[in-house]
């Protein structure tokens, strides 16, 4: 489903991505976890376009959006771009819901304004999408008058609306109070048992333990380790992931 072959990523001299590998298969969740400045964020950002690679490749659902073709001409091709986000849903920490409309609205927007769904089958459908993450009540409510993680909720609600293939999450709660999270990972955890293909970026380890089909850890820009929940946060190999998941740990208790 997704493919990320020797990507390497600079911002001018700094280089955060090192020759990274990633591969998703279709219904595969995969969790990244990682120290903060590790290249996560950059990471998943190449995925859909977000941002462009200096070498590698990156094929979704057998779409080449980056190559060596499209590095040597200096930017993506337009259609494969296209294609791409409408392939990928992505929420990132901040829900950046649109504030003038009401939630409905910000979920019916992108189906009607870009897929050209019928007014009357956006709204059916983001009904039934306000349902799904139990927000019900809360269809004519405008973004400041929901809670953080009753607007990410919609923000997750307006991703699924345009019917991706797989969601790439970049810390979806990390902007939120630690009594808002659970109804937050909730959702993610109901997405995840319905078989969506999922890229995970979080710091939640014990929803990562549940929700992974796998998880990459990354460090300095490279994937130091990879491997099935219970490895990695039972038995990690590395003792870069046995620090990195200390100082998580460590964290969480203050
Ligand atoms: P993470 O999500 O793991 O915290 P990021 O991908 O955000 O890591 O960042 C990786 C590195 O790239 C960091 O050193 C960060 O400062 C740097 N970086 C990220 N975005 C930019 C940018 N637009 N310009 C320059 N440096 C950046
Ligand atoms: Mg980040």
């Amino acid at each position: 489903m997704i493919e990320a072959r020797g990507v390497c990523k600079s911002f001018g001299p700094v280089e955060v991505l090192k020759d990274v590998d990633l591969t998703v298969s279709r219904g595969e969740v995969v969790v990244v976890i990682g120290p903060s400045g590790s290249g996560k964020t950059t990471l998943i950002r190449t995925l859909n376009g977000l941002e462009t690679i200096n070498a590698g490749r990156i094929v979704v659902d057998g779409i080449t959006l980056q190559d060596q073709a499209t590095i040597a001409r200096g930017k993506m091709d337009r259609t494969a771009l296209r294609n791409v986000r409408l392939e990928l849903g992505m929420v990132f920490q901040r829900f950046n819901l649109f504030p003038t409309l009401t939630a409905l609205q910000n979920i019916m927007q992108g189906p009607y304004r870009v897929r050209g769904v019928s007014r009357s089958e956006a709204a059916d459908r983001a009904h039934a999408l306000l349902q799904k993450m139990n927000l019900t009540a809360k269809a004519h409510h405008y973004p400041h008058q929901l809670s953080g993680g009753q607007q990410q909720r919609v923000a997750i609600a307006r991703a699924l609306a345009m019917q991706p293939r797989a969601m790439l999450f970049d810390e979806a709660t990390s902007a939120l109070d630690p009594e808002l999270i659970g109804e937050v990972l909730e959702v993610m955890r109901k997405l995840a048992s319905e078989g969506m293909t999922m890229v995970i970026v979080t710091h939640e380890m014990a929803f990562a333990a549940q929700v992974a089909d796998r998880v990459i850890v990354m460090d300095a820009g490279r994937i130091i380790e990879e491997g099935p929940p219970d490895t990695i946060f039972k038995a990690p190999a590395r003792e870069r992931t046995r620090a990195f998941l200390r100082a998580v740990i460590e964290r969480k208790v203050e």
